[in-house]
């Protein structure tokens, strides 16, 4: 059975440029880091998928290690490609990333050449693809020049396995110093992953380093840069990059799944990267304080903090997750939501955590 997508999905669909470069993304992206492992129907995994080109969403964003096991949710997104996407590679943005654990010994882990180098062919065999559109170092890593794991994102792009490159979560300084070593072998830094919502509002303040520097150059890194004093926002948008974050929805705290216990099922449920003992009386105030604002504006919890991130024009995509359609459809109607006045801006404020 062939599927066809919706031929209306371009008439509502909302898309920004990525900084200074001529690609478009859709202001919501979808990401593949839960969901799409072997431990998901993969009907459910297909729904979703499809459910999010039909709305409009073209970016999907996944990484080496992404499942469980590693490596099974681009295996499965290959899976669905092959049988539903055939005549829409074209339409697609699809990324990947290394520089986090993915196979034993010290080639399968961090940031050198040989690993970012043979993870991203892995990557393409997995998801039976020629190319990815974005190809990301996922992490800094001090004990590596940098040099080295930008000539691996160049090779990337000269070698035709990547259309562009990025960053993820590197520091302000970091980034600078990336996005000029990249600049002298003539390729382009496209974008930054950050994390960000309103529990962590990181890319908002002036850089001070991450907390491994110190401990980095004194056991003589090769790539620990002294912070900038600026904050990511900034540097990003002086170099004309693009900024795609993470987590919008702080993993689902900033939703209205958590108002009434711990679903069973749900990411604090499962406990690995979110913990029950995240849902305290405090964070319990907070979130029913911010569905009083989103009632206000007609909207749903997680629609007011997709809309929030989004509020900022140097925010290219905020990446989401989605274990349903259902959450996908409620996810995507943050993009019909009012301008934020003052007052709610300031209310918010007193809710986010800092
Ligand atoms: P979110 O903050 O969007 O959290 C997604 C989770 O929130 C879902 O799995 C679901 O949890 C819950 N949720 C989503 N929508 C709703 C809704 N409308 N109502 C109620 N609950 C909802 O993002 P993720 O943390 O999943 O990250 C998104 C993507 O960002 C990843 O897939 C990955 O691509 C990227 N990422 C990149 C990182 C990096 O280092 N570069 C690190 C982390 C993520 P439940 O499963 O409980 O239903």
């Amino acid at each position: 059975s062939s599927w066809t997508a919706d031929p209306a999905r371009y008439e509502t669909a909302t898309f920004r440029r990525c900084g200074r470069s001529g690609l478009d993304l859709p202001a919501l992206s979808l990401g593949l880091w839960h969901n799409f492992g072997d431990t998901k129907p993969f009907d459910e995994q297909r729904a979703v998928v499809r459910r999010a080109f039909d709305l409009g969403i073209t970016h999907f964003d996944l990484a080496n290690n992404y499942g469980p096991p590693y490596g099974s949710a681009e295996e499965n997104f290959g899976r669905i490609l092959a049988k539903d996407f055939r005549a829409y590679r074209d339409e697609l943005v699809i990324t990947s990333k290394a520089g986090y654990d993915m196979w034993p010994g010290p080639y399968g882990d961090g940031g050198s050449r040989k690993y970012l180098l043979s993870s991203l062919d892995r990557s393409l065999e997995r998801m039976g693809l020629d190319h990815v559109d974005i190809f990301y170092s996922h992490r800094p890593d001090p004990s590596v020049p940098i040099a080295e794991t930008m000539s691996a994102l160049h090779t990337a792009v000269t070698s035709g396995r990547a259309t562009y490159v990025g960053l993820s979560n590197y520091t302000p300084a970091q980034t600078l110093e990336a996005h000029r070593v990249l600049a002298e072998m003539g390729t382009p830094l496209l974008v930054h992953q950050p994390s960000y919502s309103m529990f962590n509002r990181h890319v908002e303040l002036p850089d001070a380093g991450s907390s491994q520097d110190a401990d980095a150059a004194e056991a003589g890194a090769l790539f620990a840069p002294a912070p900038v004093g600026r904050p990511l926002l900034d540097v990003t948008d002086e170099l004309g990059m693009g900024v795609v974050v993470f987590s919008p929805l702080h993993q689902g705290l900033l939703t209205n799944r958590y108002l009434d216990g711990v679903p069973e099922g749900s990411r604090a449920a499962v406990g690995h990267f979110l913990r029950p003992e995240r849902i305290t009386d405090d964070y319990l105030r907070r979130i029913r304080g911010l569905a009083e604002i989103a009632d206000a504006r007609g909207q749903s919890v997680a629609q007011l903090a997709l809309a929030w991130v989004l509020r900022d024009r140097r925010v290219t995509s905020a990446i989401i997750g989605a274990s349903s359609v259902a959450q996908l459809d409620d996810n995507v109607g943050a993009l019909a939501a009012p301008v934020f006045t003052d007052d709610e801006l300031a209310a918010i404020d007193e809710l986010a955590e800092h």
